[in-house]
């Protein structure tokens, strides 16, 4: 069911839907692609629900403002020195530095991305950079696996992962009880990272997004809402090459 309110001097339009779990809370989630979705109980009345929606209209406009803001700032990358590349959450500036006769590397320093490579051309220091930011997935991925899996008392052993670049997605889970992580989730948050480890850890137990899967997430990490959303609303930019 669609509906609408006035704030200030714009319309902020949202669909409601029955909630999923954990029935008596009204939930407001803002959509990457900009849409307001208002997660209701079935008998809340039209003026709750209006009322919860004013309550949070400010956010809501300042979270579609990011949106915005964001695709704006989605373009190709160059490759060149001065540009922002993400790591673990934090922006650093891109240096290129041309070394002929020692082979190639990147650093990370004084907030500095520093690549060096013999030829300095996009696509040299494209294959370069991308293989850094998949050998730090690799291990940051797996200590971190390890961890919170081993807090996890259904878990006895930390399942296998794999590194697979997925276009959008951030993580799945295989039927055999395997792990694929997406290497450019290195580029997000930690904590957007633990959310996705912890989703996928939840699917060893429950395979589908049901609503026994949901109570088992909101039991392991109670907060993870405001989480995905933050990730969700990086996605494009950490997704794109
Ligand atoms: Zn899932």
């Amino acid at each position: 069911m669609r509906s609408a309110i006035v704030y200030g001097e714009r319309q902020i339009q949202f669909d409601v839907v029955p909630n999923q779990v954990l029935g008596t809370k009204i939930r407001i989630h803002v959509h990457p692609n900009a849409t307001v979705e208002v997660e209701a109980p079935i008998d809340a009345s039209q003026k709750l629900i209006r009322e919860a929606v004013a309550k949070r209209a400010r956010w809501i406009v300042t979270r579609l403002a990011e949106i915005d803001e964001g695709r704006k700032h989605v373009l190709p990358r160059e490759y060149i020195s001065g540009e922002t590349h993400f790591y673990l959450g934090r922006r650093y500036q891109l240096k290129v530095i041309e070394t002929p006769h020692t082979p190639s590397q990147v650093q990370l320093k004084a907030g500095l991305l520093r690549v060096s490579v013999p030829h300095a051309d996009a696509a040299t220091i494209r294959r370069r950079l991308n293989s850094w930011y998949k050998e730090r997935a690799d291990s940051y991925f797996r200590k971190r696996l390890d961890e919170l899996a081993g807090t996890i008392p259904w878990i006895d052993k930390t399942p296998p992962i794999k590194l697979v670049t997925m276009r959008k997605q951030w993580g799945s889970c295989t039927p055999s009880g395997s792990i694929n992580l997406n290497p450019w989730l290195i580029r997000a948050p930690r904590e957007c990272i633990d959310y996705v480890i912890r989703h996928e850890l939840c699917h060893l137990k429950e395979h589908n997004h049901s609503k026994a899967y949901y109570r088992l997430l909101d039991k392991l990490d109670p907060a993870w809402r405001p989480v995905k959303s933050r990730l969700d609303g990086m996605a494009e930019l950490l997704l794109t090459q």
